[in-house]
């Protein structure tokens, strides 16, 4: 809590205790009071009472008949003092209030007031029902007679005018201190409402509203301030406001405190105080005003400080919130505590005892005002906690996902290796394929164009292919082709150097940067190991003999001329040497005709 704050509060706490001697400044007078069960004893009826039946009242005593239907008289004497003074009756809440004077034995004044007549009807415009003393020079006797459906308290003291509006300057000013403390609460909290729109903080709203017009309606003002003129709102107000005020009080307990998560029995507990609640303000609407009254007041008595004892023990249970209500809490039953003791007569009653139950709900609401403030804090940590957990739980999310992504890129990366091996690779003999020729040409035709290399090819086609066919049947054959194709593979070990099956039994090898000589050595190395190989086929006992024809074709790429040149270049020199008699190598020549190597 800020210095400030507690230097305000401290304040508070001396204008408080400046109140409390006021009581000393009472002037002492004697007080008795007669009971008088039958309500239409007339004042003559009651002056001729025998002094047997009066009864003194002790000095400071608050006179408290609780709920009852008769009428109580009281006889004031007030000696004859030099200055002015003025009875006042400091309970607002009596329904009838007459008040007779006598100086010298014979009646000069009467007043008829009390909280079912108009405000007006008091002889001084105050919220309690204050007199003048008539003389100053003689004694005055007051006779008052005070019939109330509620609760018959009579505080009744006798004071100097001029003490009266100093004690008067104080209490007032600190009633427009509580009303001011009240709305500020209410309104911030409002306002907190409006943006968080946490039922806690409306019910804590409806709660501090309920409880400032119960106060200030027990000291008059709400009566005085709001309809001074219609005095049977009066009648219907009371009850409903304290059953009204206990309900947002609960309300607001088992919302602020989330009460179910930590203690069931607890919460069904505030349950049956909101449901004693929701029946004592429809019954003290329309059930008779004495029994609500005194039913409201037990319930209270019986709620307020069990209220305070659940908060305990879900405080006990770990809610850390509940520590704040139950400081909350503690001078709002201290204040009720001290009121109630100074009723009974045990402490004195002074401004200051009565206006403890106001200082006790100041102080509680302040202090829950605070809780509310740190929920909020409490809420915001909660809510980074979860939000770094949420930031936590993605980033995981993310790096598995990029980890299969990863995976699965790769797994694609080589199925699509593998696609694309296929897709250039001869089925049968694992060699490449036409296709894989074709780029590859296209390619090394431009590389030999840009560079002015030569370029090479050999063709190849097995000789009399058919008739191994016919002989040893189809799959003889493809073993056959296999087999070529292993042999040539063998032979072509130059990086760069390409072997293709070129289609059925013909194969080609692309030679790059390679000279005429060169390919024709390559050419002739491959006729013979292929004629050098017999190929073993199953079920034969000897194997077959076969042999290759190879045509051979080298050209510099000039910008003029097409990778296609070179193939007709090479099939017409393999034409030449099927035609020469097979198994050999025979090289194109730009003569047009083809010709056996080295000639
Ligand atoms: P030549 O010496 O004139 O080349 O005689 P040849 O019998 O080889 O004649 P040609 O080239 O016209 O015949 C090719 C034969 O090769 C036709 C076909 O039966 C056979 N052949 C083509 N592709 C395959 C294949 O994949 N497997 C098998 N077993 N035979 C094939
Ligand atoms: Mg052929
Ligand atoms: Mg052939």
């Amino acid at each position: 809590m800020g210095f400030p704050v507690a230097c305000q509060l401290w304040r508070l706490v001396l204008l408080a205790l400046l109140l409390a001697p006021v009581q000393a400044l009472a002037q002492s007078v004697a007080v008795a009071w007669v009971e008088a069960p039958e309500p239409d004893k007339d004042i003559e009826d009651i002056r001729a009472l025998p002094e047997s039946q009066w009864r003194p009242a002790a000095g400071n005593e608050t006179l408290s008949f609780g709920f009852s239907d008769s009428s109580f008289w009281l006889r004031v004497e007030a000696p004859a003092e030099p200055f002015n003074r003025l009875l006042e009756i400091g309970y607002p809440l009596l329904d009838d209030v007459q008040v007779y004077w006598f100086v010298e034995g014979k009646q000069v004044e009467r007043h008829v007031t009390g909280d079912h007549r108009v405000f007006s009807s008091r002889p001084i415009y105050h919220r309690n029902f204050v007199f003048l003393v008539p003389s100053n020079t003689e004694p005055s006797t007051a006779y008052v007679r005070v019939r109330s459906e509620g609760s018959v308290q009579i505080p009744v003291r006798v004071i100097s005018s001029a003490d009266f509006l100093a004690v008067e300057q104080l209490t007032y000013g600190w009633q427009a201190l509580f009303l001011g403390i009240m709305i500020a609460m209410a309104l911030y909290n409002l306002f907190i409402f409006v943006i968080v729109r946490h039922l806690a903080y409306l019910w804590y709203v409806l709660t501090v509203i309920a409880s400032a017009l119960v106060l200030l309606n027990f000291n008059g003002l709400v009566f005085q301030w709001l309809w001074p003129d219609l005095p049977i709102i009066n009648r219907y107000f009371t009850a409903p406001a304290i059953s009204a005020n206990m309900f947002f009080a609960v309300m607001f307990t088992l919302s602020f405190l989330a009460v179910r998560r930590y203690s069931p029995v607890a919460h069904r507990l505030l349950q049956l105080i909101l449901l004693t609640s929701i029946g004592c303000f429809i019954y003290s609407l329309f059930g008779s005003y004495q029994s609500a009254t005194a039913l409201i007041s037990v319930v209270a008595a019986v709620a307020t400080p069990l209220t305070w004892l659940i908060g305990l023990a879900v405080w006990y249970r770990g809610q850390v919130l509940a520590g704040f209500y139950v400081v909350a809490w503690t001078p709002l039953l201290l204040g009720h505590l001290v009121m109630a003791i100074s009723k009974i007569g045990l402490v004195p009653t002074t401004n200051l005892t009565e206006i403890a139950p106001q200082i006790g709900v100041a102080v509680e609401v302040i202090l829950l005002s605070f809780a509310l403030a740190y929920r909020i804090n409490l809420e915001r940590q909660r809510r980074i906690r979860a939000q770094e957990h949420t930031l936590d739980v993605q980033l995981k999310a993310n790096q598995t996902l990029e980890a299969r992504v990863q995976a699965r890129t790769e797994e694609l990366e080589q199925a699509n290796e593998q696609l694309r091996a296929v897709s250039i690779t001869d089925g049968l003999t694992r060699v490449a394929n036409r296709r894989r020729f074709d780029e590859k040409l296209e390619a090394e035709w431009n590389r030999a164009l840009r560079q002015g290399h030569p370029l090479s090819l050999v063709l190849l086609d097995i000789d009399y292919f058919k008739r191994v066919n016919d002989d040893y049947g189809h799959l003889a054959g493809d073993d056959c082709l296999v087999n070529v194709a292993r042999v040539c593979a063998e032979e072509i070990q130059r990086s760069g150097d390409l072997l293709a099956r070129y289609g059925g039994e013909e194969f080609s090898v692309l030679l790059p940067a390679t000279p005429e000589a060169g390919a024709v050595s390559v050419a002739e190395r491959l006729r013979r190991a292929v004629a050098e190989t017999p190929v073993h086929i199953d079920d034969q006992a000897d194997p077959v003999n076969i042999s290759v024809s190879a045509g051979v074709a080298t050209i510099i790429p000039t910008p003029g001329s097409r990778p296609s040149d070179l193939i007709a270049r090479a099939d017409e020199a393999l034409y030449a040497a099927k035609h020469a008699g097979r198994n050999r190598v025979m090289v194109f020549r730009d003569s047009g005709a083809a010709t056996v190597p080295g000639l």
